[in-house]
């Protein structure tokens, strides 16, 4: 996937504010925050979006899913957060790698 810009910040072809990484997801800082603490946390294979997960997907998806407290609470975000998936086109998404969004106000 050479051209997509999610991936290329996986193989660190690009630059990002990396806030959590293992073996599998990536999260870092929005380029363009909607919130104080706005960040993505991606799978790092890729796959363009929920609606092309696959029941491959399901474990990573669930760890992806239960590391995002953590990953909040690391940032600021104890006191509670949003979390939005954009799908498709019409669900607002711009870019097709899978990403959650972490959104919040620091207490
Ligand atoms: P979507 O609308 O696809 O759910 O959200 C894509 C998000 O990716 C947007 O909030 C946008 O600001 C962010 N974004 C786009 N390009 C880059 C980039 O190169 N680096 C980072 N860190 N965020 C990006
Ligand atoms: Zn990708």
């Amino acid at each position: 996937m050479g051209d997509c810009i999610f991936c290329r910040i996986v193989q660190q072809e690009l630059p990002a504010a990396v806030v959590y990484e293992d073996g599998e997801m990536l999260c870092f800082k929005d380029i363009n925050p909607s919130a104080p603490v706005h960040l993505l946390l991606i799978p790092k294979t890729h796959f363009d979006s929920l609606a092309h997960a696959q029941a491959q997907h399901g474990a990573l998806l669930g760890r992806m899913m239960l590391k995002v407290p953590q990953i909040a609470r690391e940032n600021g975000l104890a006191a509670g957060f949003k979390t939005l998936i954009n799908t498709g086109k019409g669900g607002g998404q711009e870019v097709f790698h899978l990403h959650i969004h972490i959104l919040g106000t620091p207490a």
